[in-house]
Protein backbone atom coordinates (compact mmCIF):
# COMPACT_ATOMS: atom_id res chain seq x y z
CA UNK A 1 0.00 0.00 0.00
CA UNK A 2 2.83 2.35 0.74
CA UNK A 3 4.70 1.85 -2.45
CA UNK A 4 1.21 1.94 -4.11
CA UNK A 5 0.55 5.25 -2.02
CA UNK A 6 4.68 6.03 -3.08
CA UNK A 7 4.15 5.63 -6.94
CA UNK A 8 1.16 8.22 -7.38
CA UNK A 9 2.61 10.71 -5.83
CA UNK A 10 5.47 10.32 -8.26
CA UNK A 11 2.91 10.12 -10.84
CA UNK A 12 1.47 12.85 -9.32
CA UNK A 13 4.69 15.01 -9.30
CA UNK A 14 5.64 14.14 -12.83
CA UNK A 15 2.48 14.52 -14.62
CA UNK A 16 2.54 18.17 -12.86
CA UNK A 17 6.05 18.96 -13.84
CA UNK A 18 5.60 17.48 -17.17
CA UNK A 19 2.48 20.10 -18.20
CA UNK A 20 5.09 22.88 -17.19
CA UNK A 21 3.29 23.38 -14.04
CA UNK A 22 4.66 26.26 -12.12
CA UNK A 23 6.88 25.07 -9.02
CA UNK A 24 7.15 27.40 -6.51
CA UNK A 25 10.56 26.41 -4.99
CA UNK A 26 12.23 25.86 -8.12
CA UNK A 27 10.77 29.29 -9.18
CA UNK A 28 12.37 30.98 -5.79
CA UNK A 29 15.62 29.18 -6.45
CA UNK A 30 16.11 30.88 -10.30
CA UNK A 31 15.11 34.16 -8.71
CA UNK A 32 17.65 33.92 -5.52
CA UNK A 33 20.23 32.52 -8.02
CA UNK A 34 19.23 35.33 -10.81
CA UNK A 35 19.17 38.49 -8.70
CA UNK A 36 20.90 38.38 -5.76
CA UNK A 37 23.82 36.12 -6.81
CA UNK A 38 26.99 35.59 -4.40
CA UNK A 39 29.12 34.02 -6.65
CA UNK A 40 31.37 37.12 -7.75
CA UNK A 41 31.77 37.99 -4.16
CA UNK A 42 32.95 34.12 -3.20
CA UNK A 43 34.81 34.03 -5.87
CA UNK A 44 37.29 37.08 -5.45
CA UNK A 45 37.30 36.56 -1.67
CA UNK A 46 38.26 32.28 -2.30
CA UNK A 47 40.46 33.14 -5.23
CA UNK A 48 41.49 36.51 -4.59
CA UNK A 49 41.69 36.58 -0.85
CA UNK A 50 42.92 33.47 0.12
CA UNK A 51 45.02 31.66 -2.88
CA UNK A 52 45.56 28.14 -3.63
CA UNK A 53 44.62 25.27 -1.65
CA UNK A 54 47.44 22.81 -1.35
CA UNK A 55 46.69 20.14 1.25
CA UNK A 56 48.72 21.19 4.29
CA UNK A 57 49.23 24.43 3.55
CA UNK A 58 47.65 27.23 5.75
CA UNK A 59 46.01 28.28 2.92
CA UNK A 60 43.71 25.24 3.01
CA UNK A 61 43.46 25.53 7.04
CA UNK A 62 42.13 29.68 5.84
CA UNK A 63 39.93 28.16 2.86
CA UNK A 64 38.18 25.78 5.32
CA UNK A 65 37.61 28.21 8.24
CA UNK A 66 36.06 30.99 5.50
CA UNK A 67 33.58 28.09 4.55
CA UNK A 68 31.95 27.88 8.25
CA UNK A 69 32.03 31.05 8.84
CA UNK A 70 30.54 32.02 5.65
CA UNK A 71 28.02 29.18 6.52
CA UNK A 72 27.20 30.42 9.85
CA UNK A 73 26.70 33.67 8.26
CA UNK A 74 24.20 32.08 6.13
CA UNK A 75 22.26 30.38 9.27
CA UNK A 76 23.46 27.22 8.52
CA UNK A 77 25.20 24.66 10.88
CA UNK A 78 29.19 24.26 9.12
CA UNK A 79 32.44 22.19 10.65
CA UNK A 80 36.09 20.80 9.72
CA UNK A 81 35.82 17.37 9.91
CA UNK A 82 39.62 16.08 10.71
CA UNK A 83 40.50 12.98 8.73
CA UNK A 84 44.09 12.73 8.47
CA UNK A 85 47.50 14.47 8.73
CA UNK A 86 49.78 16.12 5.82
CA UNK A 87 53.04 17.08 5.54
CA UNK A 88 52.65 20.82 6.66
CA UNK A 89 54.49 23.58 4.09
CA UNK A 90 53.87 27.35 3.46
CA UNK A 91 54.29 28.83 -0.37
CA UNK A 92 56.81 31.64 -0.63
CA UNK A 93 58.26 33.62 -2.65
CA UNK A 94 59.94 32.63 -5.92
CA UNK A 95 62.40 34.70 -8.46
CA UNK A 96 64.53 33.00 -10.81
CA UNK A 97 66.80 35.15 -13.12
CA UNK A 98 68.72 34.69 -16.38
CA UNK A 99 71.99 36.64 -15.32
CA UNK A 100 74.59 35.76 -17.87
CA UNK A 101 74.73 36.26 -21.11
CA UNK A 102 72.23 38.41 -20.55
CA UNK A 103 69.83 39.86 -17.56
CA UNK A 104 66.61 38.59 -17.77
CA UNK A 105 64.02 37.92 -14.56
CA UNK A 106 62.40 34.51 -15.56
CA UNK A 107 58.54 33.76 -15.60
CA UNK A 108 58.61 30.19 -13.21
CA UNK A 109 57.83 29.43 -9.41
CA UNK A 110 59.02 26.95 -7.25
CA UNK A 111 56.88 22.99 -7.60
CA UNK A 112 54.50 22.51 -4.46
CA UNK A 113 56.37 20.95 -1.66
CA UNK A 114 60.17 22.82 -2.82
CA UNK A 115 62.75 22.81 -0.78
CA UNK A 116 63.58 26.22 0.11
CA UNK A 117 66.86 28.16 -0.72
CA UNK A 118 67.40 29.16 2.99
CA UNK A 119 66.90 32.60 2.51
CA UNK A 120 69.47 33.09 0.05
CA UNK A 121 69.59 33.64 -3.60
CA UNK A 122 71.91 30.76 -4.95
CA UNK A 123 73.82 31.61 -8.33
CA UNK A 124 74.92 28.98 -10.64
CA UNK A 125 75.29 27.68 -14.26
CA UNK A 126 72.73 25.54 -16.25
CA UNK A 127 73.47 22.15 -17.11
CA UNK A 128 71.14 19.45 -19.90
CA UNK A 129 70.63 15.82 -18.79
CA UNK A 130 72.98 14.30 -21.27
CA UNK A 131 72.50 11.85 -23.74
CA UNK A 132 74.57 9.01 -22.47
CA UNK A 133 75.20 5.49 -23.51
CA UNK A 134 73.87 3.96 -20.18
CA UNK A 135 73.59 4.19 -16.27
CA UNK A 136 77.20 3.68 -16.05
CA UNK A 137 78.22 6.79 -18.71
CA UNK A 138 75.29 8.09 -16.80
CA UNK A 139 77.08 7.99 -13.35
CA UNK A 140 80.66 9.24 -14.68
CA UNK A 141 79.07 12.07 -16.08
CA UNK A 142 77.27 12.83 -12.45
CA UNK A 143 79.98 15.00 -10.94
CA UNK A 144 79.44 18.06 -13.28
CA UNK A 145 75.95 18.95 -12.01
CA UNK A 146 78.00 20.06 -8.64
CA UNK A 147 76.87 23.62 -8.50
CA UNK A 148 74.72 23.65 -11.40
CA UNK A 149 71.23 24.11 -11.97
CA UNK A 150 70.04 21.08 -13.91
CA UNK A 151 67.38 21.36 -16.84
CA UNK A 152 65.80 18.05 -16.94
CA UNK A 153 62.71 18.55 -19.52
CA UNK A 154 62.74 18.83 -23.07
CA UNK A 155 62.97 21.67 -25.32
CA UNK A 156 59.67 21.85 -26.65
CA UNK A 157 60.03 22.54 -30.65
CA UNK A 158 57.26 25.27 -30.32
CA UNK A 159 55.28 27.35 -27.97
CA UNK A 160 52.24 27.43 -30.10
CA UNK A 161 49.29 25.33 -29.99
CA UNK A 162 48.31 22.46 -32.31
CA UNK A 163 44.70 24.29 -33.11
CA UNK A 164 47.00 27.81 -33.69
CA UNK A 165 49.38 25.33 -36.26
CA UNK A 166 46.31 24.15 -37.54
CA UNK A 167 44.95 27.22 -38.22
CA UNK A 168 47.69 28.79 -39.98
CA UNK A 169 50.08 26.47 -40.72
CA UNK A 170 50.43 24.90 -44.10
CA UNK A 171 49.37 21.26 -43.72
CA UNK A 172 52.64 19.74 -44.74
CA UNK A 173 54.66 22.08 -42.16
CA UNK A 174 51.94 21.56 -39.09
CA UNK A 175 52.85 17.19 -40.00
CA UNK A 176 56.58 17.39 -40.29
CA UNK A 177 56.50 19.99 -36.83
CA UNK A 178 54.44 16.75 -35.38
CA UNK A 179 56.44 13.84 -36.79
CA UNK A 180 60.09 16.14 -35.42
CA UNK A 181 58.22 16.31 -31.93
CA UNK A 182 56.90 12.99 -31.53
CA UNK A 183 60.50 11.98 -32.21
CA UNK A 184 61.96 14.37 -29.96
CA UNK A 185 59.62 13.56 -27.02
CA UNK A 186 60.63 9.22 -27.96
CA UNK A 187 63.96 10.18 -27.52
CA UNK A 188 63.52 12.33 -24.63
CA UNK A 189 62.09 9.80 -22.62
CA UNK A 190 64.87 7.35 -23.76
CA UNK A 191 67.30 9.35 -22.80
CA UNK A 192 65.85 9.84 -19.24
CA UNK A 193 65.52 6.00 -19.20
CA UNK A 194 69.30 5.41 -19.71
CA UNK A 195 70.26 7.24 -16.90
CA UNK A 196 69.10 4.35 -14.97
CA UNK A 197 66.69 6.66 -12.94
CA UNK A 198 62.82 7.60 -13.47
CA UNK A 199 61.78 11.18 -13.88
CA UNK A 200 60.92 11.04 -10.42
CA UNK A 201 64.02 9.69 -9.12
CA UNK A 202 66.45 11.49 -10.77
CA UNK A 203 66.44 14.94 -9.33
CA UNK A 204 67.19 13.03 -5.87
CA UNK A 205 70.21 11.47 -8.00
CA UNK A 206 71.07 15.21 -9.12
CA UNK A 207 71.08 16.21 -5.62
CA UNK A 208 72.64 14.06 -4.03
CA UNK A 209 75.73 14.60 -6.75
CA UNK A 210 75.62 18.45 -5.51
CA UNK A 211 73.15 20.11 -8.21
CA UNK A 212 71.91 23.56 -6.62
CA UNK A 213 68.28 23.10 -8.30
CA UNK A 214 66.17 21.35 -10.34
CA UNK A 215 64.82 23.13 -13.47
CA UNK A 216 61.97 21.89 -15.55
CA UNK A 217 59.31 22.72 -17.92
CA UNK A 218 55.81 21.14 -17.65
CA UNK A 219 54.15 22.77 -20.64
CA UNK A 220 50.46 22.54 -21.11
CA UNK A 221 50.28 22.30 -24.51
CA UNK A 222 48.92 26.03 -24.66
CA UNK A 223 50.03 29.81 -24.80
CA UNK A 224 51.59 30.41 -21.90
CA UNK A 225 50.23 27.33 -19.88
CA UNK A 226 52.63 24.84 -17.30
CA UNK A 227 51.16 22.45 -15.01
CA UNK A 228 52.59 22.79 -11.33
CA UNK A 229 52.62 19.52 -9.07
CA UNK A 230 55.01 18.83 -6.36
CA UNK A 231 58.72 18.54 -6.14
CA UNK A 232 61.04 15.42 -5.74
CA UNK A 233 63.67 16.90 -4.23
CA UNK A 234 64.76 16.92 -0.45
CA UNK A 235 67.21 19.97 0.10
CA UNK A 236 67.55 21.69 -3.07
CA UNK A 237 64.79 23.68 -4.77
CA UNK A 238 62.80 22.35 -7.90
CA UNK A 239 61.64 25.19 -10.00
CA UNK A 240 59.40 25.34 -13.07
CA UNK A 241 60.16 27.77 -15.89
CA UNK A 242 57.51 28.67 -18.85
CA UNK A 243 58.26 27.17 -22.03
CA UNK A 244 59.64 30.30 -23.18
CA UNK A 245 62.10 30.84 -21.34
CA UNK A 246 63.36 27.15 -20.67
CA UNK A 247 64.04 27.24 -24.16
CA UNK A 248 66.06 30.41 -24.20
CA UNK A 249 67.66 28.55 -21.45
CA UNK A 250 68.03 25.82 -23.05
CA UNK A 251 69.07 26.92 -26.39
CA UNK A 252 71.58 29.37 -25.05
CA UNK A 253 73.15 26.08 -22.72
CA UNK A 254 73.32 23.81 -25.92
CA UNK A 255 75.04 26.69 -28.17
CA UNK A 256 77.95 26.96 -25.52
CA UNK A 257 76.88 30.51 -24.33
CA UNK A 258 76.74 29.96 -20.43
CA UNK A 259 73.36 30.85 -19.22
CA UNK A 260 73.92 31.19 -15.26
CA UNK A 261 70.74 31.80 -13.15
CA UNK A 262 69.86 33.56 -10.09
CA UNK A 263 67.37 31.18 -7.71
CA UNK A 264 65.53 32.15 -4.56
CA UNK A 265 62.79 30.11 -3.01
CA UNK A 266 61.53 30.67 -0.01
CA UNK A 267 58.85 28.18 2.02
CA UNK A 268 58.74 27.29 4.90
CA UNK A 269 57.98 23.43 6.58
CA UNK A 270 55.15 23.24 8.76
CA UNK A 271 55.44 20.04 10.36
CA UNK A 272 52.53 17.59 10.52
CA UNK A 273 49.49 19.70 10.13
CA UNK A 274 45.94 18.19 10.62
CA UNK A 275 43.76 18.01 7.74
CA UNK A 276 40.01 18.33 7.10
CA UNK A 277 36.75 18.12 5.21
CA UNK A 278 33.99 21.12 5.42
CA UNK A 279 30.87 19.74 6.17
CA UNK A 280 27.58 21.78 5.61
CA UNK A 281 24.08 20.58 6.58
CA UNK A 282 20.43 21.28 6.65
CA UNK A 283 18.45 19.65 8.97
CA UNK A 284 15.29 17.83 7.23
CA UNK A 285 12.52 16.57 8.61
CA UNK A 286 13.12 13.13 7.89
CA UNK A 287 16.89 13.88 8.93
CA UNK A 288 17.87 10.01 8.81
CA UNK A 289 18.13 10.33 4.79
CA UNK A 290 20.24 12.43 2.97
CA UNK A 291 20.79 14.40 -0.09
CA UNK A 292 24.10 15.26 -0.51
CA UNK A 293 26.32 18.33 -2.33
CA UNK A 294 30.06 17.85 -3.03
CA UNK A 295 33.02 19.38 -4.53
CA UNK A 296 36.98 19.16 -3.51
CA UNK A 297 37.94 22.38 -1.60
CA UNK A 298 42.01 21.85 -2.05
CA UNK A 299 43.88 22.91 -5.58
CA UNK A 300 47.25 23.02 -7.07
CA UNK A 301 49.01 26.14 -6.15
CA UNK A 302 50.22 27.06 -9.95
CA UNK A 303 47.68 29.10 -9.96
CA UNK A 304 44.82 29.50 -7.36
CA UNK A 305 42.42 26.98 -8.39
CA UNK A 306 40.18 28.95 -9.64
CA UNK A 307 38.39 25.86 -12.36
CA UNK A 308 39.58 22.92 -10.17
CA UNK A 309 38.04 23.29 -7.99
CA UNK A 310 37.17 26.52 -7.13
CA UNK A 311 34.20 26.95 -9.21
CA UNK A 312 32.90 23.46 -8.30
CA UNK A 313 33.46 24.97 -4.97
CA UNK A 314 30.95 28.28 -5.41
CA UNK A 315 28.39 26.14 -7.21
CA UNK A 316 27.85 24.22 -3.81
CA UNK A 317 28.52 26.95 -1.51
CA UNK A 318 25.69 29.18 -3.45
CA UNK A 319 23.29 26.32 -3.78
CA UNK A 320 23.17 25.94 -0.23
CA UNK A 321 22.70 29.35 0.41
CA UNK A 322 19.58 29.48 -1.84
CA UNK A 323 17.74 26.37 -0.63
CA UNK A 324 18.44 27.28 2.87
CA UNK A 325 16.90 30.47 2.19
CA UNK A 326 13.74 28.80 -0.34
CA UNK A 327 13.42 25.84 1.05
CA UNK A 328 14.79 25.84 4.94
CA UNK A 329 12.57 22.78 5.70
CA UNK A 330 13.47 20.07 3.07
CA UNK A 331 12.22 16.79 3.68
CA UNK A 332 15.54 14.70 3.71
CA UNK A 333 18.95 16.21 5.09
CA UNK A 334 20.72 18.24 2.73
CA UNK A 335 24.83 18.30 2.85
CA UNK A 336 27.11 19.30 1.46
CA UNK A 337 30.78 18.27 1.18
CA UNK A 338 34.02 20.46 0.75
CA UNK A 339 37.01 17.55 0.44
CA UNK A 340 40.38 18.17 1.09
CA UNK A 341 43.16 16.01 -0.83
CA UNK A 342 41.60 15.33 -3.91
CA UNK A 343 44.16 16.25 -5.98
CA UNK A 344 46.59 13.44 -4.12
CA UNK A 345 43.81 10.60 -4.36
CA UNK A 346 39.94 11.36 -3.51
CA UNK A 347 41.49 11.28 0.06
CA UNK A 348 39.08 13.60 1.84
CA UNK A 349 36.09 12.26 0.12
CA UNK A 350 37.19 8.51 0.73
CA UNK A 351 37.60 9.05 4.17
CA UNK A 352 34.08 10.20 4.58
CA UNK A 353 32.78 7.25 2.96
CA UNK A 354 34.75 5.53 5.50
CA UNK A 355 33.89 7.55 8.86
CA UNK A 356 29.93 8.31 8.10
CA UNK A 357 28.80 4.61 7.20
CA UNK A 358 25.26 5.74 8.39
CA UNK A 359 24.91 9.16 5.92
CA UNK A 360 26.33 6.52 2.97
CA UNK A 361 23.99 4.11 3.31
CA UNK A 362 21.14 6.20 3.81
CA UNK A 363 21.88 9.06 0.42
CA UNK A 364 19.46 9.60 -1.87
CA UNK A 365 21.82 11.16 -3.86
CA UNK A 366 25.27 12.59 -4.38
CA UNK A 367 25.81 15.76 -6.79
CA UNK A 368 29.58 16.31 -7.53
CA UNK A 369 30.91 18.45 -9.68
CA UNK A 370 34.87 19.26 -10.79
CA UNK A 371 35.75 19.66 -14.46
CA UNK A 372 35.86 23.29 -15.16
CA UNK A 373 34.05 26.55 -15.05
CA UNK A 374 31.55 25.57 -17.86
CA UNK A 375 27.55 24.84 -18.03
CA UNK A 376 26.72 21.18 -17.34
CA UNK A 377 26.08 19.30 -20.21
CA UNK A 378 26.21 15.38 -19.29
CA UNK A 379 24.82 13.48 -16.36
CA UNK A 380 25.34 9.59 -16.07
CA UNK A 381 23.28 6.95 -14.35
CA UNK A 382 27.20 5.66 -13.33
CA UNK A 383 25.84 2.19 -13.89
CA UNK A 384 22.74 2.30 -11.39
CA UNK A 385 20.21 0.53 -13.18
CA UNK A 386 17.00 2.40 -12.40
CA UNK A 387 19.16 5.68 -12.42
CA UNK A 388 17.05 6.88 -15.24
CA UNK A 389 13.69 6.87 -13.06
CA UNK A 390 14.78 9.23 -10.86
CA UNK A 391 17.50 11.49 -12.69
CA UNK A 392 14.78 11.84 -15.40
CA UNK A 393 12.19 13.26 -12.92
CA UNK A 394 14.04 15.52 -11.33
CA UNK A 395 15.30 17.07 -14.38
CA UNK A 396 12.12 17.76 -15.50
CA UNK A 397 11.77 19.88 -13.18
CA UNK A 398 14.87 22.17 -14.16
CA UNK A 399 13.80 25.03 -16.49
CA UNK A 400 14.52 24.43 -20.12
CA UNK A 401 16.83 27.43 -20.49
CA UNK A 402 18.97 25.46 -17.72
CA UNK A 403 19.08 21.80 -18.72
CA UNK A 404 18.76 22.27 -22.34
CA UNK A 405 22.54 21.73 -23.08
CA UNK A 406 22.64 18.60 -20.98
CA UNK A 407 23.06 14.73 -22.66
CA UNK A 408 22.05 12.17 -20.28
CA UNK A 409 23.17 8.34 -20.65
CA UNK A 410 21.68 5.73 -18.77
CA UNK A 411 22.49 3.40 -16.88
CA UNK A 412 26.00 4.38 -17.79
CA UNK A 413 29.36 2.77 -16.28
CA UNK A 414 30.20 3.15 -12.70
CA UNK A 415 33.27 6.05 -12.38
CA UNK A 416 36.22 4.36 -10.97
CA UNK A 417 38.31 7.68 -10.21
CA UNK A 418 38.71 11.19 -11.42
CA UNK A 419 36.63 12.73 -9.13
CA UNK A 420 35.06 12.46 -5.79
CA UNK A 421 31.72 10.96 -6.48
CA UNK A 422 33.24 8.00 -7.23
CA UNK A 423 34.21 7.33 -3.50
CA UNK A 424 30.39 7.22 -3.05
CA UNK A 425 29.98 5.06 -6.22
CA UNK A 426 33.23 2.39 -5.34
CA UNK A 427 30.70 1.41 -1.99
CA UNK A 428 27.44 1.24 -4.16
CA UNK A 429 26.29 5.15 -2.86
CA UNK A 430 24.19 6.84 -5.63
CA UNK A 431 26.75 9.05 -6.17
CA UNK A 432 26.89 11.54 -9.79
CA UNK A 433 28.99 13.59 -11.64
CA UNK A 434 27.34 16.55 -13.16
CA UNK A 435 29.93 17.44 -15.94
CA UNK A 436 30.64 20.46 -17.27
CA UNK A 437 31.82 21.65 -21.07
CA UNK A 438 35.43 22.39 -21.26
CA UNK A 439 36.37 25.98 -22.13
CA UNK A 440 39.77 24.53 -22.74
CA UNK A 441 40.09 23.06 -19.38
CA UNK A 442 42.41 20.32 -20.30
CA UNK A 443 45.25 22.66 -21.10
CA UNK A 444 44.44 25.83 -20.03
CA UNK A 445 43.80 25.59 -16.50
CA UNK A 446 43.28 22.26 -14.95
CA UNK A 447 46.50 22.07 -12.53
CA UNK A 448 47.66 24.93 -14.66
CA UNK A 449 49.66 28.38 -13.77
CA UNK A 450 46.78 30.04 -15.42
CA UNK A 451 43.92 28.64 -13.25
CA UNK A 452 42.99 31.96 -12.00
CA UNK A 453 39.73 34.15 -10.92
CA UNK A 454 39.77 35.86 -14.36
CA UNK A 455 38.76 32.28 -15.79
CA UNK A 456 35.67 31.87 -14.62
CA UNK A 457 32.42 32.11 -16.59
CA UNK A 458 30.22 33.34 -13.85
CA UNK A 459 27.10 32.95 -15.74
CA UNK A 460 27.76 29.50 -16.52
CA UNK A 461 28.29 29.05 -13.03
CA UNK A 462 25.43 30.34 -12.05
CA UNK A 463 23.44 27.86 -14.13
CA UNK A 464 24.96 25.19 -12.37
CA UNK A 465 24.37 26.48 -9.25
CA UNK A 466 20.87 26.90 -10.14
CA UNK A 467 20.54 23.07 -11.53
CA UNK A 468 22.67 21.60 -8.33
CA UNK A 469 20.10 23.33 -6.11
CA UNK A 470 16.91 22.35 -7.93
CA UNK A 471 18.16 18.46 -8.27
CA UNK A 472 18.97 18.69 -4.81
CA UNK A 473 15.34 19.84 -4.33
CA UNK A 474 13.74 17.64 -6.04
CA UNK A 475 15.87 14.34 -4.64
CA UNK A 476 14.74 15.72 -1.19
CA UNK A 477 11.20 15.49 -1.85
CA UNK A 478 10.90 12.27 -4.04
CA UNK A 479 8.64 9.93 -1.91
CA UNK A 480 10.68 7.12 -3.35
CA UNK A 481 14.15 6.36 -2.50
CA UNK A 482 16.36 5.55 -4.85
CA UNK A 483 17.24 2.38 -6.01
CA UNK A 484 21.07 1.02 -5.94
CA UNK A 485 20.76 -1.76 -7.82
CA UNK A 486 23.47 -2.25 -10.38
CA UNK A 487 23.39 -2.95 -13.79
CA UNK A 488 25.33 -5.54 -15.24
CA UNK A 489 28.84 -4.02 -16.73
CA UNK A 490 29.40 -4.31 -20.53
CA UNK A 491 32.70 -7.48 -21.27
CA UNK A 492 35.86 -5.72 -21.06
CA UNK A 493 36.47 -5.88 -24.66
CA UNK A 494 40.63 -6.16 -23.94
CA UNK A 495 40.28 -8.68 -21.11
CA UNK A 496 37.23 -10.34 -22.29
CA UNK A 497 36.35 -10.38 -18.36
CA UNK A 498 32.78 -9.13 -17.37
CA UNK A 499 32.88 -6.09 -16.40
CA UNK A 500 33.61 -5.22 -13.00
CA UNK A 501 32.60 -2.65 -10.69
CA UNK A 502 34.89 -0.35 -8.75
CA UNK A 503 36.49 -1.67 -5.34
CA UNK A 504 36.36 1.03 -2.55
CA UNK A 505 40.34 2.18 -2.02
CA UNK A 506 41.45 3.56 1.40
CA UNK A 507 41.65 6.90 1.99
CA UNK A 508 45.57 7.93 2.81
CA UNK A 509 45.51 9.38 5.80
CA UNK A 510 49.22 10.61 6.52
CA UNK A 511 50.38 11.88 3.59
CA UNK A 512 53.62 13.53 2.55
CA UNK A 513 55.69 12.17 5.36
CA UNK A 514 57.49 9.44 3.87
ZN1 LIG B 1 39.49 18.83 -9.47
Amino acid sequence: MKNFTNLFSVLLLSASLAHGQKNAVVDAIVKEATENSQLEKLGHELMDGIGPRLVGSPKMQAANDWAVAKYTNWGIPARNEKWGEWRGWERGISHIDMVAPWVKSLEGTQLAWSPSTNGKTVTGDVIIVPDVADSLAFASWLPNVKGKFVLVSMNQPTGRPDYNWEEFGTKDSFEKMKKARTAQTEGWTERIKKTGYSSRTLPVALEKAGAVGIVTCNWSRGFGVNKIFSAYTKKIPTVDIALEDYGLLYRLTESGNKPKLNVRADSKEKGVVPTYNTVAEIKGTNPSEYVMLSAHFDSWDGGTGATDNGTGTLVMMEAMRILKKVYPNPKRTILVGHWGSEEQGLNGSRAFVEDHPEIVANLQALFNQDNGTGRVVNITGQGYLHAYDFITRWLAAVPEDIKKGIETKFPGTPGGGGSDFASFVAVGAPGFSISSLSWSYGNYTWHTNRDTYDKIVFDDVRNNAMLAAILVYMACEDPVKTSREKSVLPVNSRTGEPGKWPEQRKATRKGGLD
